[in-house]
């Protein structure tokens, strides 16, 4: 007796499947399984996905639009001084209350694993703590990977270190950075040197916020690679944003590109932020500001998306949807092939779940039970529709459901349905 069963799904290469989930497990997957549950959800020819993943959020920060006023400019600089305006303010009790209330929203949405920063540069560690709390008491549902993260610059902010050091010995995962905030080129490359030592020691993972400007000479990205190299940290190291590479020389790309590749850094974009803060120094023409995730992916450095925020001193839109990311990233961009429509939904799924190192992730057998059913019969379609989370489920139980959306029309006094899908879509049934 399996405890869940999900018959007549779709896998997102067009597999016709079962899955039998037992103990926390997917413990069968067939075209046709025998056999009861204690629960059974038909999927109706729908596609079943791995959970999303988001690999870049700030959840200290989240849900705090407007407090303590509007970020008017738009600005990446103005952000930091509004949030440096809201740091007093912070309690362990609000800095929850705002991230359990993403949790839920991330459940509806199927994103079931998100890696966040965390600013530790506030000397009472509230987020951290804050955090790690939440952490814990979601634990049954989300995977929260916590990256200390010195907002105010490694270097830049004298306590920074020390803070550095208590917040990963409370228990963050990940170790942060920002090289391109410190006060010179040669701050920013010394403090990639100084935290990639210790993540070596610790054996922790790394992602730093890198290089997140228009300037084409921050070239951080070139040391934190390097260090990879020298360290042997390859598939552990990721840098986020790199948003200097759309402006970078091409020549020099040319040389740049190989070396994160060799190295084994991934890259980890933020289409909706990237494309919303960059060239705000700009008239015309404006630059995009999204790094190259596509010669990235053809040099074959692993590329993940981050939604960074959602309603924030940053960012003010957003609902957490995952798949919103992925339609961004398709668009700025211009990833409209098939294959890198199918690209970019994985790099909200599997390859995110590569690059945050995480267990048990896919649907074999043998994987845990996390999965998602979406109302779309192609890869192709959810990333066009961004469409209902029919199921959301955590090792073995249903964690969420929506209900279908569907238009109900009145012509000429007749009703007709409308779903925004095709019949002849199915020639995108399976885009490998
Ligand atoms: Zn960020």
């Amino acid at each position: 007796m399996f405890d869940l069963m999900l018959r007549n799904a779709r896998t997102i290469d067009g597999e016709s499947i079962d899955l039998a989930c037992k103990d926390g497990r997917i413990a069968a997957r067939a075209d046709r399984i025998e056999g009861a549950a204690a629960n059974e959800i038909d999927a109706a020819g729908n596609i079943v996905t791995p959970p999303f993943l988001d690999s870049h959020f700030h959840m200290d920060a989240t849900l705090s639009f407007g407090q303590p006023r509007v970020n008017q400019s738009g600005t990446l600089l103005e952000g930091i001084s509004l949030w440096g305006e809201l740091k007093p303010t912070l309690t362990v009790d609000a800095i929850k209350e705002r991230a359990l209330e993403l949790c839920r929203w991330s459940i509806a949405r199927g994103t079931l694993a998100i890696r966040s920063h965390v600013d530790i540069c506030d000397p009472g560690l509230l987020a951290v703590d804050a955090l790690l709390e939440v952490r814990e008491e979601m634990k049954a549902y989300i995977d929260l990977q916590l990256v200390a993260f010195p907002q105010d610059g490694y270097l830049r902010d004298q306590n920074a270190a020390e803070q550095l050091t208590r917040a990963l010995d409370k228990g963050l995962d990940v170790v942060g950075g920002i090289p391109h905030f410190e006060r010179t080129m040669a701050d920013g490359g010394e403090s990639v040197r100084a935290l990639m030592e210790i993540a070596a020691d610790r054996g922790l993972l790394v992602d730093m916020h890198c290089d997140e400007t228009d300037d084409p000479m921050s070239r951080h990205i070139e040391t934190l690679s390097a260090e990879t190299n020298r360290l042997g940290l390859g598939g552990r190291v990721a840098g986020s944003h790199l948003t200097s590479m759309h402006s970078m020389d091409n020549y020099y790309v040319s040389k740049l590109i190989p070396l994160m590749a060799e190295s084994g850094v991934a890259a980890i974009a933020n289409p909706l932020i990237n494309i919303t803060i960059q060239g705000r120094h700009d008239t015309y023409p404006k630059r995009r500001g999204l790094t190259r995730i596509k010669e990235l992916l053809v040099a074959g450095v692993p590329v993940a998306l981050g939604h960074d925020c959602v309603m924030d001193p940053w960012y003010s839109l957003g609902s957490h949807d995952m798949l919103e990311v992925a339609h961004m990233a398709v668009h700025a961009a211009q990833m409209t092939g098939m294959a890198e429509i199918r690209a970019m939904f994985d790099a909200v799924t599997i390859d995110g779940a590569k690059i945050q190192c995480l267990d048990g992730y896919g649907l074999e057998v043998g994987c845990n039970a996390d999965f998602v059913v979406l109302q779309a019969g192609s890869v192709f379609d959810a990333v066009r529709l961004s469409p209902a989370r029919l199921f959301v489920v955590r090792r073995g139980q249903v964690i969420a459901t929506s209900s279908p959306v569907t238009s109900e029309l009145n012509l000429d006094g007749k009703t007709s349905q409308v779903d925004f899908t095709l019949p002849n879509t199915s020639a995108f049934a399976s885009i490998r």
